[in-house]
């Protein structure tokens, strides 16, 4: 089996909820998005997205992305698809760095490769497990009343999980947690994320400043790795890591380091599906907690995500990151529903999903 061609889409992805904000002043009102196609020549495609959370939440941009897939995709013509792991050393070759780029290329070789056998990317994968995962939401910063609102939507939708953004001063940040937490219900669980936006000082003083007793994890507090340590030795918060774990070194780096509890795995960030198979296993083994996330995305992303996570052993998954929620265009139709704040991999080939041809529209690169 041979690549014989591969598309490039476009998609503008609006924000749901109007203004997401991150710490630093960040802002977001849509997502670029990047659709690849990619065809053999006995015409099985397969379809994979990478959606940077816009230009400034890690090195990614959607511009790069396209840019990395136009040197990237044509020394893919003629491989075969299924050997997923030579598909990754030809994109290393080809490309170094620019993970993000990668990722789309990757998921779509794996969805050719599940179709080609008749398996669901799961079991490609090492097999599903079986468990309904639960889902977290994505609460952007705002005012404590709107926050804990914004919570309580979230939850009578079924959500078990939230994760709280929260922006770097202090005494408004413990004000920010203690409200979304205000109304918990047993079972619930609230990552409190700060996106690298607090310094040493600003997250010791915040903690302090929490009301005792609150059952949280602090997510990349810090943007480096020094103040992260720094503030892991002063304090007994929790922390996993996101900004941080960028590649199988960070990861490897992290467990040597004995930095955090876990990590978020954001299958663009590191490369696709491949690379985020070789994570998932790497915390396993160091007993981590990890939450199967993209930067953002719109449904093919969310296929990717469910896949690989229900993969992982049901005591180290956290959560998976519902991306379809932060966007409000729908890209592919599939099995993916969420059923009281849990979702299961579906049976179909492949991804298992159907993109509306409509929406991508007509390609704006391709290769053959
Ligand atoms: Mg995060």
């Amino acid at each position: 089996m041979r690549i014989e061609r591969i598309d490039v889409f476009q998609v503008d992805l609006p924000y749901s909820g109007g203004v997401y904000r991150l710490s630093g002043g960040r802002e977001y009102r849509g997502f670029d998005a990047t659709v690849v196609r990619v065809r053999t020549e006995d015409g099985i495609e397969g379809w994979g997205e990478s959606t940077p959370f816009g230009s400034t939440f890690v090195a990614a941009h959607a511009l790069g992305v396209r840019s990395g897939i136009a040197e990237i995709a044509p020394k893919l013509l003629g491989l075969d698809p299924r050997r997923v792991d030579r598909i990754n050393d030809a994109m290393d070759a080809a490309l170094v760095g620019h993970e993000h780029a990668k990722s789309a290329l990757d998921v779509a070789c794996w969805d050719v490769f599940g179709k080609s056998v008749g398996l669901p990317v799961c079991e490609l994968l090492g097999g599903r497990t079986g468990v309904a995962m639960p889902v977290i939401s994505s609460i952007p910063m705002g005012g404590p009343d709107e926050m804990r609102e914004l919570v309580a939507r979230h939850r009578a939708l079924g959500y078990l999980g939230h994760s709280i953004k929260i922006g770097g001063e202090p005494a408004e940040d413990a004000e920010r947690i203690a409200a979304s937490l205000a109304d918990r219900e047993r079972g619930e669980f609230f990552l409190v994320d700060a996106n690298g936006g607090m310094t040493v000082e600003s997250a010791l003083r915040m903690v302090r400043l929490l009301p005792p007793g609150l059952d949280v994890v602090l997510e990349s507090p810090c943007a480096t790795w020094r103040e992260s340590l720094a503030l892991r030795r002063r304090t007994d918060v929790p922390i996993v890591f996101d900004e941080l774990a960028i590649d199988t070194a960070s990861v490897v780096q992290a467990i040597a380091d004995d930095a955090v509890e876990g990590i978020g795995i954001k299958i663009s960030k590191n490369g696709g599906l491949t690379r985020g198979r070789r994570l998932r296993d790497l915390c396993a083994a160091a007993g981590y907690a990890v939450s199967v996330q993209e930067t953002t995305g719109s449904d093919i992303a969310f296929a990717a995500i469910v896949h690989l996570a229900q993969t992982v052993p049901e005591r180290y998954l956290r959560c998976v990151l519902e991306c379809r929620d932060m966007v409000s265009l729908t890209t592919a139709d599939g099995s993916f529903d969420v059923v009281g704040g849990r979702v299961v991999a579906p049976d179909a080939p492949g991804l298992g999903v159907a993109p509306r041809q409509d929406v991508l529209g007509d390609p704006v690169a391709a290769y053959h």
